[in-house]
């Protein structure tokens, strides 16, 4: 039966043909405003007509049809309902309506899609070298990985830009370019991602492989992370469709060696991975991530959405150097078995070949054909990731103080001590936040107890507790 034919005629009522009138008024015309629905937050253009209802509410076709196929099929099942945010609602309990689930939803201004649409052509997509010099603001040292990542990233959107003015050719297909970032932890590989999502104004999802399970398991379900990104896009599906999904952590779904349990975790959620990688048409529930009956889904297409996997793969390094150590005792003898063994960006060198020893399956490397390493971070890196960035540490600690006239300053030692100290903690830039929280508390906390303070200068002896930090006084010379 044709849903239309099921759904019983509501009354429009006589509220909205109030507001159509607001536009002749002179005041904001109410036709540049779509509804949405109460329950799945759709608006007009994606859920279609609205059935409007007391109170301001408007309830999609679907959602309605929902309702009443809940009523006659299972007689009236609360547990169900209950999942119904409006039905679920009553209506005398006006503080009901102040929970930020039960809001109702206003109106969205409509988007004038089709001038944006053609407005985009190849210009919109910015060049490799503004991409890289874009991510230069934000993110320090990783050349290499900043270059590799522009060219792909602009021949992703080239080829997604093919294929929407149905471009793309039949003989030459451009293939997917799904990047794969090896580096250890805290070394920028989110950071990049995320900086690359803002510079490019795409929605971006950030997942965990560690928390993806192979369907009817527990945990969540591949799919999850393309719901994830359809909300990051506010449910807009088009918008979505160009977006881009993070799986952080990738190493760790690597083939299990050697297991008699099933391997749900692992290969399999690799395996069930390969269609999203390679583009397929899944079917996800929108603005929740549950699947049931009551929740509406979309249907989005993978194929346009760049994915890119990173992981820190702790013991590629050793893969790496006894292949590596094989070849030169073959060659040249102990002389390069020792660089190796010294060797500090050893996954830089790592080849698919390692990979797949590592424990991930040769179709999943397939459909990831960018590979890119980052560099442990050292202790210049370290210092440049305190001061150069646009929103570095340092500097906004140094804004944070200037709001109270106070100069702060890092003795060049000082800077030096930060970097070994956060060296040695092993989870890369991270600890640097760490670090300097430790110790600015106090700064912040004394500093403006005093008013005559003109400047800090933090030393080394400060921070190795031999000693306290320089201070100079506004008009006198300077206090120890
Ligand atoms: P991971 O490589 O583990 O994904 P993140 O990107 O999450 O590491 O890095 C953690 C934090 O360290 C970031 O939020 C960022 O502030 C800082 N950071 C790491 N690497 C860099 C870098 N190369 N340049 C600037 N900041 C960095």
């Amino acid at each position: 039966m044709e849903d239309k034919e099921k759904l019983p005629e509501i009354e429009t009522d006589s509220m909205e043909a109030e507001e159509a009138k607001k536009g002749t008024n002179g005041q904001e015309d109410d036709r540049d405003y779509e509804k949405v629905c109460y329950i799945c937050r759709r608006p007009e253009s994606k859920a279609g007509a609205m059935v409007s209802m007391p109170g301001g509410i408007y309830l999609c076709h679907d959602c309605m049809q929902k309702a009443f196929d809940a009523l006659n099929q299972n007689g009236l099942d609360l547990g169900q309902l209950s999942n119904m945010p409006f039905m679920n609602l009553n209506m005398g309990e006006l503080s009901n309506m102040l929970r930020p689930d039960m809001a109702i939803p206003k109106k969205q201004k409509i988007k004038k899609k089709t001038e944006a649409a053609k407005a985009y052509t190849i210009r919109d997509i910015p060049a490799p070298h503004v991409i890289k010099q874009r991510l230069d603001e934000f993110v320090v040292g990783q050349d290499q990985a900043k270059k590799v990542i522009s060219v792909a990233v602009y021949n992703h959107y080239k080829r997604a830009l093919l294929d929407r003015q149905g471009q793309r050719q039949d003989e030459v297909t451009i293939e997917k370019s799904n990047i794969l970032m090896i580096g250890p932890t805290g070394s920028g590989k989110t950071y990049m991602v995320k900086t690359l999502a803002r510079l490019l104004d795409v929605p971006l999802a950030i997942a965990d492989a560690t928390s993806l399970t192979e369907a009817g398991y527990i945990g969540d379900d591949i799919e999850s992370v393309v719901s994830k990104l359809l909300t990051a896009a506010g449910n807009d599906v088009e918008k979505a469709e160009r977006g881009i999904i993070f799986i952080d952590e990738i190493d760790k779904i690597a083939k299990k060696q050697q297991t008699n349990a099933r391997d749900v975790s692992g290969e399999s959620v690799q395996q069930e991975l390969l269609k999203l990688l390679e583009g397929s048409i899944v079917e996800v529930p929108v603005g929740s991530n549950q699947k049931n009956a009551m929740t509406p889904m979309a249907t989005v297409n993978t194929d346009n959405i760049l994915f890119i996997c990173g992981g820190a793969f702790p013991d590629l390094e050793k893969i790496v150097k006894e292949r590596l150590a094989k070849k030169s005792s073959m060659g040249f003898g102990a002389e390069l078995k020792d660089a190796h063994e010294k060797d500090r960006d050893l996954l830089m060198k790592a080849e698919n070949k390692d990979l797949r020893n590592f424990g991930m399956i040769p179709e999943f490397l397939g459909r990831l054909p960018i590979k890119v390493a980052f560099q442990s971070l050292d202790k210049e890196l370290m210092k440049r990731i305190l001061m150069e960035p646009k929103n570095a540490i340092l500097r906004q600690y140094e804004k944070l103080l200037a709001y109270d006239e106070v100069k702060l300053e890092f003795d060049p030692e000082a800077l030096d001590w930060i970097a070994e100290e956060a060296i040695q903690k092993e989870t890369g830039a991270r600890a640097l936040r760490a670090i300097l929280e430790d110790f600015m508390l106090d700064i912040m906390y004394e500093i403006p107890k005093d008013p005559n303070i003109g400047a800090v200068v933090i030393t080394r002896p400060y921070l190795e507790k031999r000693g306290g930090p320089r201070i100079e006084m506004r008009s006198m010379g300077t206090v120890h």
